[in-house]
């Protein structure tokens, strides 16, 4: 018998994950699928989530969503990087920013040159070499997608937002596409007796709501997907022991509206602070093997930047994924997949991935076994991926004034990501992998900034003497210093919106 096409999907959930999800499938498949979205409002939404990185653009872009609307409607702000404090040593900070740092020639990667130039003594730090830092360091922005009469692209740039505001707007565009909310707690998730697969959820008043197929956005309570299905979960907090959040907004009367999320290491964990155009997000997330909650909640309080506007609110979770992120009929999409703690704000992201990859993978009938293996083993790779470059940031120190920096520091890591360690100590290669999201530019970044020094160069690098090099490396920062200057600041930017 011929397998039945997909008609009808029911999204459970209706947070940042929730929303995006019907925006995008509404967007994709408005025409030919009944799409119902199902949240409670009795339930909250986690809150916090208000940091992302650059393919947010594309998402927004996918759905026809103009740039300045979107800004406005979430009160958001310009993201070029994120500055990390006290991560290597305690008292040093980096950028890792967006974008390109420098400009290769020929197949060399400019970072060889640099090491070559650094260790002479004719090198500025690589932030120096990067238009996006330059740019954030000096608090400035505009949306410049090339540097005037130069070969240069500008800038690259994500958003900080108010999560829930984002969510509201993302609800009208699903709604105005023909997408259903039903308010109304689940309490009883229904499957066949046979497959196992979901057939439909109850609400609290008794509706039964049916459907093909199911995406469960219900955040760390995993209704269907663990509720239901019980699909596994691995566990990565030997590895990331950070387990809980405070989280608190404060006022930002005296903000200097940076371009970039701060990420301030502590001695159990660490600290963001995220400016909006109405407040400043912060939050600590710790360990709690190494720190109590009470500490937890002070160190935070006592390191923000304008009034506390709430009281702080906590926030547990256990670093890791699903073991099946799509099971049967349901493909399980933001927290309720999984978690990575927000160190480079790639929750939302991994959302994005989700429900793009759905679409991309999407069933031509109920009988979706082969469309759950690919998607799950392209899930697999990004969240594993994103994995290891968190490690790196915890790994890669030299802080030993903890008994938490003391266990990072000396911890087994994967082995993926202790070969890319190793290459890149020995001769500077910077190893990236098929298309995972972050860059080679990226991984560089925060290896040095972490104080890797590479022992060797390629010699590739040596074609030219090191004038020639630290020749070039200064017209870069020349330029890009200027261009720079030209920019109107952050703040004089958000008041033109
Ligand atoms: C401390 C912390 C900081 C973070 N910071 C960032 C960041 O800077 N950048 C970033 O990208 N991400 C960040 N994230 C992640 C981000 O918040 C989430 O990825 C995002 O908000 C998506 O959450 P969600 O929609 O999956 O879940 P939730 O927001 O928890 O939504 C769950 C939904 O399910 C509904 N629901 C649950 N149970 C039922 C039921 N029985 N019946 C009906 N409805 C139900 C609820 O009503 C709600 O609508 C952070 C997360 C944490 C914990």
């Amino acid at each position: 018998m011929k397998a039945k096409p997909i008609k009808k999907i029911v999204v459970v959930g209706g947070g940042t994950s929730g929303w995006m999800s019907a925006a995008m499938l509404a967007k994709s498949f408005e025409k030919t699928m009944e799409i119902e979205l199902i949240e409670s409002d009795a339930i909250s939404t986690v809150g916090v989530g208000e940091a992302t990185i650059p393919p947010i653009r594309s998402f927004n872009g996918y759905l026809g969503i103009d740039e300045m609307d979107f800004l406005k409607a979430t009160k958001g702000s310009i993201k070029l990087a994120i500055e990390f404090q006290n991560w290597g040593q305690k008292g040093d900070s980096y950028l890792h920013g967006f974008g390109y740092v420098g400009r290769k020639i020929g197949i060399t990667p400019f970072h060889v040159y640099w090491q070559k130039c650094l260790k002479e003594g004719k090198a500025k730090d690589l932030s120096s070499y990067s238009f996006n830092n330059i740019a954030a360091q000096a608090n400035k922005f505009a949306p410049v997608t090339k540097i005037k009469n130069t070969p240069l692209d500008g800038l690259s740039w994500a958003f900080h937002f108010d999560a829930g505001l984002y969510a509201k707007f993302l609800r009208h565009y699903s709604e105005d596409k023909g997408v259903v909310r039903t308010e109304g707690k689940i309490v009883a998730v229904h499957q066949d007796s046979e497959s196992g697969c979901v057939t439909s959820v109850e609400l609290e008043n008794g509706t039964k709501i049916e459907a093909d197929l199911f995406i469960d956005c219900s955040g760390f309570r995993a209704l269907l997907i663990n509720g239901a299905l019980n699909s596994g979960y691995e566990d990565w907090s030997k590895w990331l022991p950070c387990d809980r959040a405070y989280a608190v907004p404060c006022s930002n009367d005296n903000s200097p509206y940076r371009p970039y999320t701060q990420s301030i290491a502590h001695s159990a964990g660490w600290q963001w602070r995220i400016p909006l155009q109405h407040r400043t997000g912060n939050g600590h997330v710790y360990a709690s093997a190494f720190m109590t909650d009470e500490t937890a909640a002070e160190i935070l309080m006592n390191n923000l930047e304008g009034e506390a506007l709430k009281d702080p609110m906590q926030l547990k979770f256990t670093a890791g994924k699903r073991s099946k992120i799509w099971d049967k009929n349901v493909i399980s999409i933001g927290l309720a997949s999984g978690f990575i703690e927000p160190l480079e704000s790639t929750s939302i992201h991994l959302v994005q991935m989700g429900i793009t990859n759905l679409v991309m993978h999407f069933p031509s009938s109920q009988d979706c076994s082969l469309n759950a293996r690919d998607y799950n083993n392209r899930m697999d790779f990004e969240y594993e991926r994103i994995r290891d470059f968190i490690i790196l940031h915890y790994h890669v120190t030299e802080r030993d004034d903890s008994e938490f920096w003391n266990y990072v520091r000396t911890m087994d890591v994967p082995h993926s990501l202790q070969q890319r360690i190793e290459s890149f100590k020995h001769n500077g290669f910077v190893y990236r992998e098929d298309n995972e999201l972050f860059t080679g530019e990226g991984w560089l970044q925060v290896m040095v900034g972490q104080g890797i020094i590479p022992n060797y160069h390629n010699p590739i690098a040596d074609q030219v003497t090191v004038e020639e090099s630290a020749e070039y490396l200064q017209n870069l920062n020349v330029i890009m210093e200027r261009a720079a200057q030209q920019l109107p600041t952050h703040k004089q930017f958000l008041n033109s919106l």
